[in-house]
């Protein structure tokens, strides 16, 4: 805790002086740009990976990042519905990440965790990207189906995500993009899933396909409703 105090001390004294108009400026409101849902790991700076400021991101964070659907709506729905329909959000990012303790949990304890009830439940919000991983890579190693489980679940959730109300309007409206994120926190590597190829790439690689005028970055926004999964992730 010491540690805490002592960070806490040095932000008061440098990084907000550092930064004191951008602090100020939030006063008045927020008008983040996305809304990031990721796992609660450390090992995860939302805003150190993306390079955003104090204002920049909405964020939902839980174990596994999970987005549970509209009929087992809680906090994340709405959270959800503030993010579109207060914040006039228009992109949702779903990211994953290596060596999650979640999908391990989901991977390796498919009928619960001992001492871990809420757990338990919670982790049901997995099952189905879990059946697909066995059924797809029933002879993969342990580490790779780990591998492709947290990349199945992001989709999963993204999946539950287009359940809510208030997704499925803006998707209809053509006023939200949805993206589905990996990020390996050992090599700094960030992927994206892309539909036309049904795999996670590399961002830069998706950057530099971007029509030269800009333009919104490719979602899954499109296809998301007729998607079982982006069909099993596409490897069929
Ligand atoms: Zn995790």
């Amino acid at each position: 805790m010491q540690r805490l105090l002592s960070g806490a001390l040095k932000f008061g004294n440098h990084v907000f002086r550092g930064k004191r108009y951008l602090f100020e400026s939030l006063e008045k409101g927020q008008k983040p740009s996305a809304l990031f849902i990721t796992c609660a790991d450390s090992r995860i700076c939302p805003t150190l990976i993306t390079q955003t400021d104090p204002g920049d991101l909405f964020v939902i964070r839980n174990a596994g990042n999970i987005v549970p659907p509209a009929s087992a709506a809680g906090g994340e729905a709405a959270t959800i519905e503030y993010a579109i329909n207060a914040l006039g959000i228009r992109d949702i990012i779903v990211c994953g990440h290596s060596h999650c303790g979640a999908m391990a949990g989901a991977l390796d304890h498919p009928d619960g965790i001992e001492g871990l009830p809420f757990l338990t439940g919670w982790l049901r919000n997995v099952a189905a990207a879990r059946g697909i991983v066995l059924a797809e890579y029933a002879n993969a190693s342990r580490e790779q189906q780990l591998d492709v489980l947290a990349e199945a679940n992001v989709l999963l959730q993204i999946e539950h995500l287009s359940t809510h109300p208030v997704v499925a309007r803006a998707l209809a409206n053509d006023e939200l993009d949805i993206h589905g994120w990996m990020y390996r926190f050992e090599t700094g590597a960030i992927s994206s899933f892309d539909l036309n190829t049904g795999k996670f790439r590399p961002i830069a690689d998706l950057l530099q396909e971007l029509p030269e005028d800009g333009g919104p970055l490719p979602g899954l926004a499109a296809d998301i409703r007729r998607s079982p999964i982006i069909r099993a992730m596409q490897k069929l």
